[in-house]
């Protein structure tokens, strides 16, 4: 499988090359040249598979030429081992023909695990390969962190440094990332907003001589491996709903846009999906774009489920590459008009985009509401952002006679403000983390200065 850029410019890649690549040298976003698709008979012959042999099935193609299908196998199976729950994405009924789809069995109970754990291990698998070590940077406000340390904790080849901003993170975010004590994981917090961090991250990138020539890498939600493997769980959760000889519909809590243009490719490549949700919370630039075509940046507001605050997404890009005929010159320009202006889409390709996607905002009063009427209904506790999900599913949904599935990112325990708020019990922390508040943690204060944070580094990783 190849993979060309968004933007038209940019070389072509292999699976690997974009693997350990972040955006494209022309500005894009790395797509598969061509998408692979299943018939229908194919797709039935997949009804009562385990998850990791379904996910061997959707995601052999990406990465066919690249990686021999017995290591990827073994590296599937060993990342869906370590869910908690044997279905790995059970689905739970909320009402008639109304489902929420729990992505939070992982690590770090919340969906970036389906990603991020396979991620780590087939960046570890290509770095062995090739010789290579891969120093990995990034930003968080909380959740991001955690899921991409314990997605590399155990990779013999990747060091990873990781930014969050000192006393502004939750306990239990900070403590998901500061407890992992591997040699190769490493905690900074930086004296600073979390904008600060990702500024640092930016201009670690974009000066790198501190590294000597060691690679730098990034496992944000543009990497295409990530979508990849989110395609997986739509397909798991169409086939117990009956596809493919039945329709299915999705919402889903969207912030960069990675995890429902999951569900796009999906449709692309078989699953009969009606209709897909995107549920905002206030910072609602996708629910503009498809609701009104209006693609204007706002202020970032702070709502009760943070990891939605984005102001742009970036991953819609890769959709609009799509809805615009793959014609990536068309791209760029919206793009580079986009840097400095408000944009709106050529109004055929905006019908085009509505044929699929409805969306809707949900402010922070509405979704402590939808917890606690969810909660009386059926005794059901939803996160925050499944709360918005969940809420859009209800207020948007085109046919009843379509099953209709919110997908949970997160577990509920990670966000208790928002089920204080509800005036509901929070719900205490599973088995494995029971003791998360009695471990040891380790991580480096630091100054937000790039030399102070460049020379840790350096010094870390002795070059
Ligand atoms: C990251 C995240 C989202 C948003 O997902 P995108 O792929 O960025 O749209 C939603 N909910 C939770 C809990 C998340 O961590």
């Amino acid at each position: 499988m190849k993979y060309i850029s968004t933007r038209g410019q940019a070389p072509v890649l292999g699976f690997e090359e974009v693997l350990l690549a972040g955006l494209a040298s022309d500005g894009g976003l790395y797509v598969p040249e061509q998408l692979p698709s299943f018939s229908k008979e194919e797709i039935t012959s997949w009804r009562g598979l385990s998850y990791a042999d379904l996910a061997f099935k959707v995601i052999q193609p990406f990465v066919a030429g690249a990686i021999a299908d017995a290591d990827l196998k073994t590296m599937i199976d060993d990342t869906y081992k370590v869910f908690r729950h044997r279905a790995v994405a059970p689905l739970q009924q909320l009402d008639s023909n109304e489902w929420v789809l729990e992505l939070f069995h992982g690590p770090t109970l919340a969906f970036k695990d389906f990603a991020l754990q396979l991620l780590g291990r087939l960046m570890d698998h290509v770095l062995a390969k090739r010789g290579e070590r891969l120093v990995i940077m990034g930003a968080t406000s909380g959740d991001t962190g955690s899921a991409a340390i314990e997605g590399c904790r155990h990779c013999e080849h990747v060091d990873i440094f990781i930014l969050h901003p000192y006393q502004r993170v939750s306990e239990v975010q900070r403590r998901q990332m500061t407890t992992v004590l591997a040699d190769n994981v490493h905690n900074i917090a930086l004296e600073g907003n979390f904008d600060d961090c990702q500024q640092m991250v930016k201009d670690s990138f974009a000066n790198q001589a501190f590294l000597k020539g060691a690679r730098l890498g990034a496992v944000n939600s543009i990497n295409w491996a990530r979508i990849m493997s989110q395609i997986v769980y739509y397909f798991a959760a169409g086939l117990a709903l009956g596809a493919p000889d039945r329709e299915v519909s999705f919402s889903v809590p969207t912030g960069n846009f990675g995890d429902i243009f999951a569900g796009y490719l999906a449709k692309q490549m078989g699953l009969p999906i009606q209709q897909l949700v995107v549920a905002t919370n206030r910072n609602d630039i996708l629910h503009r774009a498809i609701s009104s075509n209006d693609m204007s940046r706002q202020g970032l507001v702070h709502t009760l489920s943070p990891s939605m605050d984005i102001m742009v997404s970036s991953n819609f890009e890769r959709m609009l590459f799509d809805i615009y005929g793959r014609d990536g010159a068309a791209i760029n320009d919206l793009m580079q008009r986009f840097r400095n202006e408000s944009v709106s889409l050529d109004p055929a390709r905006w019908e085009s985009v509505r044929e699929l996607f409805d969306s809707f905002c949900v402010n922070d009063d509405d979704t402590v509401a939808t917890i606690a009427e969810v909660h009386a209904e059926t005794g059901y506790l939803l996160d925050p952002h499944t709360a918005i999900g969940v809420r859009a599913a209800r207020a948007c949904r085109r046919d009843n006679h379509v099953p209709m599935v919110t997908l949970a990112t997160a577990h509920p325990v990670k966000f208790p403000d928002a089920i204080i708020k509800a005036e509901l019990q929070t719900p205490a922390l599973p088995e494995a983390m029971a003791d998360l508040f009695e471990r040891n943690e380790r991580y480096q204060v630091l100054a937000n200065d790039l030399q102070q944070v460049q020379g840790y580094m350096a010094a870390t990783l002795k070059i």
